[in-house]
């Protein structure tokens, strides 16, 4: 019977193991976040030809657009001995990974002067940039052709000689535009609304969205919808008036990645009338709804903080994965992969929006409920959870590669710090509080963090484990950075402690292994000790891996341990972690690297999104690309209050426009590119609501430091020292 039974799981673990991916659609193109330049884009030419360009990019149209806000410019002048050319790039960002098939490159053109259908631009696709080949006119794909309109060009993949290759569109990156070689003169052509479409989606009667809600805050209006038929619906279209008579599109918003929109007029004190329609597949349009009428007002600080705090406190609650409860690893990115060590950071985010009165005790309890019996339920590995989860199944999703399927001791440490706050949250003395307490009581008590020393006389806590991989990736834990939780709760657990020693041999390790580590993250020329005791911009430093690291070191292990009572014989973390954050800023006003944007109000490096992917960012300038992300400064809110409001301003009234979106502010962007990330991220947005509320109230500090085990732990680390 048991040889059977094993079989029968060889032969269907593959086939049970994830729920299949929402796809996304395949848009190159449909509104770009700065009104400057499309990032994505690159244009060349040669002589006499030239296409119009900012710093090697293709300027951005804010009047004409088919897709509100904005559409791309060709404005270009081809000459017979000359030649332009522009690249689309796939705008790619972690975990949109899975797209809907396509059987035709759809886009919208807009001619502004005169032209001749034949001497229109040509057009390719391609793998990636050195895959492009076989360019066909684009005009012998347009109908009824006009100029001053709107005209849809659509190409049928198979027409582009060479496509079967590329086994299925999915693997479209690149679509490239070029000057006609029956084409002389000066042209403006307008580009909008780039994608890979399926022309065998039917077309349907569109159903009207249902406009739930439109509240004005300072300088943008939130509008939130209900969509009955999301899969019919390509688009929901938001309009705006000034006077409750003439509307004019502001907007779209894709249903596969949000039923709300953030309107940011980058005004006070006005009023507005909303209306919203839903675009299909073929770009007919539904009724409009009924109009809105909503103001924007002028706001406090306070104000301001729970604005912040509530914008991001949704990611974890609306934004959750539908099973599990849990928070995902970015957003838009993966609808079923949940972050555990988020999670936990979100679980902490929930805690307060229940006492700011986003939701009620009772929401917060039942959602508890469902996070608690899907942690119960999902793998484990001596007890300690996994970096990635597939939410409907609650099986391990090795996103960083396949060593990584197992467990992940410090995103177990990030969940549990969140998990023993809500512990002592869940105070009262109800059946559900106390099946609650009973429930992470045990998941706490589970996790083997002595299993993590590898062998019995080990220095070192090991990052992960695996059934398969064993020690395959072999990470010892040492600090300093984000992992100090980690073995502060590995030295609290009631059931399978480490040594507190461990503390000072492991975490702050200053023997020759731990200074090769350090060396070898490539940031540490500054000095490979954990103690520091060098200055920087004349701020003193007493622990930090070169000139302090990037600013998550200061917030994740410090959401639920009070840092202001954590101390070793190196430092106090309150007054080390100020110091950190306070040379961090000073890098940024200084600014050596010379970056757009930096400055007093505009600073933060931490890690984050970034124009070339995710990085983590630092005070030097090997380490700094120009890229800000508004937690950075925003995190630091207890160590540097003054500083933190200026900046969270700053960003909100300046950057607003491209920055604020429906989470709050979007991870990270750089102005020295013209680049805003398109995603808000589940590391990121939580430690904003906590240390926001750390420094109003210290309500998560107090919950985690009520903690008998919590207590002990800091105990027993100052008596190492004695
Ligand atoms: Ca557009």
């Amino acid at each position: 019977m048991k040889i059977s039974g094993v079989f029968w799981i060889c032969l269907f673990f593959p086939l049970i193991q994830y729920a299949q991916e929402t796809e996304y659609n395949h848009v190159f193109f449909d509104n770009s976040l700065m009104e400057e330049r499309w990032f994505y884009s690159e244009t060349s030419y040669s002589s006499p030809s030239h296409i119009l360009n900012i710093q090697g990019r293709l300027p951005i149209e804010t009047e004409q657009a088919f897709t509100p806000g904005n559409s791309l410019q060709l404005n270009y002048r081809s000459a017979k001995e000359g030649s332009w050319i522009v690249n689309l790039n796939y705008p790619v960002w972690r975990g949109k990974d899975f797209l809907k098939k396509g059987d035709v490159l759809s886009f919208w053109l807009y001619v502004s002067g005169e032209i001749q259908k034949d001497k229109l631009p040509e057009i390719a696709i391609g793998l990636d940039e050195e895959e492009i080949a076989n360019y066909i006119p684009m005009g012998e794909y347009i109908g009824d052709y006009s100029e001053k309109k709107w005209i849809q060009v659509k190409l049928p993949l198979e027409e582009f000689i060479g496509y079967e290759e590329y086994t299925n569109s999915n693997n479209i990156k690149v679509i490239s535009i070029k000057q006609s070689p029956n084409d002389v003169g000066k042209h403006e052509i307008l580009i909008d609304q780039v994608e890979i479409l399926n022309q065998a989606i039917p077309a349907v009667e569109l159903l009207t969205p249902e406009l739930k809600s439109a509240e004005g805050f300072e300088r943008h209006v939130d509008l939130s919808w209900k969509l009955e038929d999301t899969e019919a619906t390509r688009y929901v279209k938001i309009y705006r008036s000034n006077d409750n008579v003439n509307f004019t599109g502001v907007g779209v918003q894709s249903p596969d990645k949000f039923s709300r929109y953030v309107d940011y007029t980058g005004v006070p004190g006005k009023t507005y009338y909303y209306k919203l329609s839903s675009l299909g597949y073929d770009y007919s349009e539904s009724q409009l709804t009924e109009s809105i009428k909503v103001s924007t007002r002028e706001m406090s600080d306070e104000e301001l903080l729970d604005m912040v705090q509530e914008a991001s406190f949704r990611y974890y609650w609306d934004g959750a994965e539908v099973n599990s409860g849990l928070a995902l690893e970015n957003i838009p990115g993966r609808k079923n992969m949940i972050a555990t060590g988020a999670s936990g950071f979100g679980i902490m985010a929930m805690i307060v929006g229940v006492e700011r009165g986003f939701i009620t005790k009772d929401e917060f309890i039942i959602r508890m409920e469902k996070i608690v019996h899907f942690v119960e339920n999902g793998d484990r590995f001596h007890g300690a959870l996994p970096h990635f989860m597939d939410g409907p199944t609650g099986k391990v999703e090795a996103f960083f590669g396949k060593y990584d399927d197992g467990a992940d001791l410090v995103e177990t440490s990030f969940f549990m710090q969140g998990l023993l706050v809500a512990e002592q949250y869940l105070s009262k003395d109800n059946p559900e509080e106390k099946n609650l307490r009973d429930g992470i009581s045990t998941i706490w008590k589970d996790v083997e963090w002595d299993w993590f020393k590898k062998q019995e006389d080990s220095l070192y806590l090991f990052w992960h484990w695996s059934p398969q991989h064993k020690w395959h990736i072999n990470h010892k834990l040492i600090g300093w950075n984000e992992t100090m939780i980690t073995y502060f709760l590995a030295i609290a657990s009631p059931t399978h402690s480490i040594p507190a020693k461990m503390y000072y041999s492991g975490w702050a390790s200053q023997d020759t292994i731990a200074q090769n580590y350090r060396s070898n993250w490539g940031q540490t020329s500054e000095g490979s000790m954990y103690s520091n005791d060098k200055s920087y911009f004349g701020i003193p430093l007493e622990v930090g891996v070169g000139i302090g690291g990037p600013l998550f070191f200061s917030h994740y292990s410090f959401l639920g341990l009070d840092p202001r009572k954590m101390e070793d014989k190196y430092t106090n973390y309150f007054e080390n972690n100020k110091d950190i954050v306070s040379i961090n800023y000073r890098y940024c006003c200084e600014n050596p690297g010379d970056f757009e944007g930096y400055g007093e109000k505009s600073w933060g490096l931490t890690a984050s999104d970034g124009p070339r992917g995710y990085k983590a960012r630092e005070a030097k300038v090997e380490m700094d690309d120009g890229t800000i992300a508004p937690t950075g400064a925003i995190s630091s809110f207890p160590y540097t209050p003054e500083k933190s409001m200026d900046a969270l301003k700053h960003f909100y009234r300046e950057y607003g426009s491209f920055l604020w979106g429906e989470y709050g502010f979007r991870d990270a962007f750089n102005l020295s590119e013209d680049w805003t990330a398109n995603i808000f991220m589940g590391l990121n947005q939580a430690p904003m609501v906590v240390m926001i509320e750390n420094h109003r109230s210290g309500l998560i500090w107090d919950l985690f430091m009520k903690n008998e085990n919590v207590q002990e732990a800091l105990q027993e680390i100052k008596n190492v020292e004695k």
